[in-house]
């Protein structure tokens, strides 16, 4: 049973962080750096709370990375991680916590679907007490029917089989305490579902409503074939409930057989035995053929899952980081990745 607020401690109120870290994972967002920065500058600067930038280039092809050092230097606090290749978005998330060094954290995408207007709010939650505030997206302007239809079934899915249940319609787009990064950062494991993670670590949570806009430039990087892989990620990260189902599965159908079978002997001892049934026999082949490979690709699922978490590999190689100060001028060390935590992070 998950705990509401009132089985939980009352929160504690605490002022707003010293510095805020703004990480925000990049791939091919070359067109719209520009304009996110100067969002970000519009809704903090006004309440003077410090921040900075923590860019993660997650292997771009066009000129992201040129255009996060043109920031660097006229914006000022910019972090840049550069990673040595396209690792996708959870792992390049995972990379800007590492190396993120605020009290508080957000995180946020490059393309202004999630407003930069809504974090103000998540710094007020934050002040309240809460360890983590999340924006859910109240209407999908940008998405398309499909899309919105086959999200709602994968959410309803992971609520039914789940440990946790994951809010509905709510993405990466979300402050943080420094605990619960921390925490985050604790979990070694490979296959990062962080929208399952955000969850499992437990802190008062709290959404908070906006509207989702479409893209300020370039093209998603999601397909459908990659939105179905990050469902079966998610299913198969969090739950062992398909393994569980294809054993019932397996006794539903020995059970069917047994009486299937049953009904065959009396019915061949009263009326005699006809040669009969060809394509009830070809059929049930079929089927049972099929539901043998569902199982072994369920089990093979896992297996799979097992092989790669046993290589403990680092998540992610970064070719450089740098760092700018307020003035826009290069710091050349701000020493090791603030998290002494495992192996997450290689230099
Ligand atoms: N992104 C990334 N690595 C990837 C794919 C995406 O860092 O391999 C970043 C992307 O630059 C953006 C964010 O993740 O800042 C969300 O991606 P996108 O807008 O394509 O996803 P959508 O909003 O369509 O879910
Ligand atoms: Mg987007």
């Amino acid at each position: 049973m998950t705990k509401t607020r009132s089985t939980l401690p009352p929160l504690v109120q605490r002022p707003a962080p010293a510095l805020l870290s703004i990480v925000c994972p990049c791939y091919n967002e070359q067109g719209g750096l520009t304009e996110f920065a100067a969002r970000i500058k519009d809704c903090l600067a006004p309440q003077g709370q410090a921040y900075e930038i923590v860019f993660i280039n997650d292997g771009s092809n066009d000129g992201t990375l040129a255009e996060m050092h043109v920031l660097a230097q006229t914006a000022g606090n910019i972090t840049i991680v550069n990673l040595t290749r396209n690792f996708g978005k959870e792992i390049a998330l995972t990379a800007g916590l590492c190396h993120a060094i605020g009290d508080a954290v957000v995180v946020i995408d490059a393309d202004l679907q999630d407003p930069p207007d809504l974090i103000p709010t998540f710094l007020a939650k934050y002040c309240e007490g809460y360890d983590i505030a999340y924006g859910r997206r109240t209407q999908r302007n940008g998405d398309s029917w499909l899309k919105r239809t086959t999200a709602g079934a994968f959410y309803r899915l992971m609520k039914h089989v789940g440990p946790v249940a994951l809010p509905e319609n709510v993405g990466d787009f979300r402050i943080m305490s420094r605990r619960s990064v921390d925490a985050l950062l604790r979990l070694p494991e490979t296959h990062r579902f962080m929208k399952g993670l955000f969850v499992w670590i437990g802190y008062p949570s709290v959404a908070v409503d906006y509207i989702r806009e479409p893209r300020f430039s370039g093209k998603t990087k999601w397909n459908y074939g990659k939105l179905v892989n990050l469902s079966i990620e998610g299913l198969t990260s969090f739950t062992t409930a398909p393994l569980r189902l294809t054993t019932y599965l397996g006794f539903t159908i020995s059970f069917l057989s047994f009486v299937g079978g049953a009904f065959y002997l009396v019915r061949t001892l009263v009326y005699g035995d006809e040669v009969q049934g060809f394509p009830t026999l070809f059929l049930t082949i079929l089927l049972l053929g099929g539901t043998q490979m569902i199982a072994l690709g369920v089990i093979g699922e896992y297996l799979g899952r097992v092989f790669i978490e046993t290589k403990r590999r680092p998540l992610f190689l970064t070719e450089s980081v740098t760092w700018s100060d307020a003035g826009g001028a290069r710091v050349t060390d701000r020493g090791a990745p603030t998290v002494a935590s495992l192996n997450l992070v290689a230099e």
